[in-house]
């Protein structure tokens, strides 16, 4: 599903300039079914609000359906992580996503192909986030 998503990008005149492995993790929330897990670095001319329209227009011929219970398993969920214009803030869109810096399915594969792109919130790089979330995590256990 994720390569068929970087191919569908990649007709749709998106540069995948390069895609991480495939992670599959546990799920968050109600949902009793693993996900697959990735990031893509890609270059395009679109703003993120028509970039994420885009998105949304790929979820939706994936066969996702809108509405319903956030977290509940879906066939294919694309978010906008990081931009290199920095943070933006518009209606309904937030980037960088609000919740990456806590996410290990998000970081892990983010840390495979843009280990140095640095977070303009923080200031801390993407392995520097990843390196403090694991970090953290073992001293929970
Ligand atoms: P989560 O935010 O926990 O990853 P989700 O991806 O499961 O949740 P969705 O139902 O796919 O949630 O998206 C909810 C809304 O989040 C979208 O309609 C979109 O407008 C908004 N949104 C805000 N910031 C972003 C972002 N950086 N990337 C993608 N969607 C975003
Ligand atoms: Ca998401
Ligand atoms: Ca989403």
């Amino acid at each position: 599903m994720i390569a068929a998503a970087l191919a569908r990008l990649q007709r749709e005149g998106v540069a995948v300039l390069a895609a991480a492995p495939v992670f599959e993790t546990k799920p968050v929330g109600p949902s009793l079914r693993r996900y697959a897990n990735s990031a893509a670095v890609i270059e395009t001319a679109l703003d993120p609000p028509a970039l994420l329209t885009l998105l949304k227009r790929i979820e939706r011929d994936f066969g996702r359906r809108t509405g319903g219970q956030r977290w509940t398993s879906r066939v294919l969920d694309l978010d906008i992580v990081l931009w290199s214009g920095g943070p933006f803030v518009g209606p309904g869109l937030t980037v960088p996503h609000p919740l990456f810096r806590t996410r290990a399915f998000v970081l892990a594969p983010a840390v495979a192909i843009a280990p140095h792109w640095r977070d303009p919130i923080t200031g801390f790089t993407v392995r520097q986030l990843h390196a403090r979330l694991t970090r953290l995590h073992a001293l929970r256990r």
